[in-house]
């Protein structure tokens, strides 16, 4: 096994690159272009400590695609940054984007340290060093770079991001569009906190939706009854959860850090989250059996698993026991390259991470344009269509003698709010690239859907460089 300094992400996503065009005829020369990451810049800061001390932070901002402006992706902090995993990352970014045909090119961020040894003052002055960091080399802003939220940051960071670029740049009318992720106060965007979740919901129901693919599984066409384990009741966990729950699946396990919990009969989410909020954990649940060792419950026998806390957590060590018939990857990477291979031989499907956590960054391009129109979705439309779908009622009801009850009335006349817009432009977003992925693989007889999904990335972002006329 490669140690940390040997293994590069980047290599990785390289190499699943390199396998997608090779299903492909694309001019080597772009593909080496597409590849590679564009601008790379690493800087070093001071930060000083309450006692007088002062501490070096190492900061990465990787651009790795510019096919499309601006560039896209979240701020990791996390002591494990490194200059190659912000690359590999960077580069997913592009693929992922590419694939649902969100138009901007891939970029991630990230700062080396471990969030939580640094009280809220420091990380608030840490963020915002690296804000202005970008800000001197251009490395931000609405029409060039647009960072969000990811592993070690929230909305609270996002906000700090977008003051630090406002003070800077007063004379810049979308500064709001510097950045995604943020709290609704400061121009943020309705459903966004469970778009990655509401996203993977979409994903899985779409898969389980086409009767080839399932009869192929053994299993049968829809979500009703599905039996399905997931691992991390965090954000994108807990919400694809409720909403595959709300559905008709059956959640049956939920691994955590610090234990799983088990019931055939299935799990209430809401309930089993207000336990594990009001007691850091499962145990002492009663309505199901509490599993010490919560990675063992990734190889229970389910319909579905989803992983949706880390990557590495299907690996050579545990593949051959998992006895799902398919695997929704609403983590990032978490089947390594490895174990991906031998759950293909297994037969089960994988729905690629690239596409199923999508979501996320899906509604952060609406937040994007929500900030470059300066004006919430709906908010000039929702009164009129309210009026004319009240005169609609009223004509239908006095030529057809019937009259439509007040709950009926209620949802059609009803306007457009900004959440019913963003979910209704995510649903369209998340059903119209699976069946684009999944219409690739079986056009070019490919056994497995992230090979389809890069198939499909890469003849977008090949595309644009060649309108460029920049390759053949
Ligand atoms: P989160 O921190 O809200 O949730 C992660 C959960 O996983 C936590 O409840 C944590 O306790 C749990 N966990 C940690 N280690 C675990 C372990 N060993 N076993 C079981 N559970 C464990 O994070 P999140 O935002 O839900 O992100 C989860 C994954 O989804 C990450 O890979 C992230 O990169 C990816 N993702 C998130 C978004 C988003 O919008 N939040 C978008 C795209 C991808």
């Amino acid at each position: 096994m490669k140690n940390l300094e040997e293994y590069s992400l980047f290599d990785d996503v390289s190499k699943v690159v390199d396998h997608a065009a090779s299903h492909m005829d694309i001019h080597p020369g772009l593909l080496d272009q597409i590849k590679q990451c564009n601008s790379v810049y690493k800087f070093n800061f001071p930060l000083r400590n309450g006692d007088g001390t002062y501490q070096v932070i190492e900061g990465f901002r990787v651009q790795h695609s510019h096919h499309k402006l601006p560039v896209k992706g979240g701020i990791r902090f996390s002591s494990f940054v490194n200059e190659e995993e912000v690359k590999g990352l960077a580069a997913l970014m592009t693929y992922k984007c590419a694939l649902v045909n969100i138009p901007y090119g891939g970029a991630k961020g990230g700062v080396t340290i471990d969030p939580t040894k640094y009280n809220t003052d420091q990380l608030e002055r840490i963020t915002r060093r690296y804000t202005s960091e970008l800000i001197k080399k251009k490395f931000i802003g609405p029409a060039i770079d647009v960072p969000a939220p990811d592993y070690g940051t929230g909305s609270r960071e996002m906000a700090w991001i977008v003051d630090t670029f406002e003070a800077f740049n007063p004379e810049v009318i979308n500064a709001k569009g510097c950045v995604t992720g943020k709290p609704l106060s400061q121009h943020g965007i309705e459903g966004r906190t469970e778009a990655t979740g509401m996203g993977v919901f979409i994903g899985i129901r779409e898969a389980v939706s086409v009767k080839e693919d399932m009869d192929a599984l053994g299993l049968n066409v829809g979500l009703a009854g599905k039996k399905i384990i997931v691992q991390g009741l965090g954000n994108v966990g807990y919400y694809s959860a409720k909403f595959l729950q709300e559905a008709g699946a059956k959640i049956i396990g939920i691994a955590e850090y610090n234990g799983g919990i088990w019931n055939e009969d299935g799990i209430d989410v809401d309930d089993i989250k207000r336990h594990q909020v009001a007691n850091k954990g499962f145990k002492g649940y009663g309505k199901g059996t509490f599993i010490e060792d919560s990675m063992s419950l990734l190889l229970y026998p389910c319909d579905i698993l989803i992983p949706a806390a880390l990557e590495n957590q299907i690996t050579l060590k545990n593949a051959a026991k998992v006895q799902a018939k398919i695997i929704g990857e609403a983590a990032n990477g978490p089947v390594t390259q490895d174990a991906d291979k031998i759950l293909l031989e297994k037969g089960i499907m994988i729905i690629p991470d690239m596409y199923l956590n999508a979501g996320g960054v899906t509604v952060s391009y609406f937040e994007w344009l929500k900030n470059l129109s300066r004006v919430s979705f709906g908010k000039l439309e929702k009164r009129y269509d309210m009026k004319k779908y009240d005169l609609l009622l009223e004509s239908i009801e006095k030529a057809t003698g019937d009259t439509f009850s007040e709950e009926q009335k209620d949802i059609i006349v009803r306007g457009a709010s900004e959440r019913d817009l963003v979910n209704s432009g995510l649903e369209e977003t998340m059903v119209t690239a699976y069946h684009h992925m999944n219409g690739v693989r079986k056009e070019k007889n490919i056994k497995d859907l992230r090979t389809a999904g890069f198939i499909v990335a890469l003849e977008r972002i090949a595309i644009s460089y060649m309108d460029l006329g920049i390759f053949p």
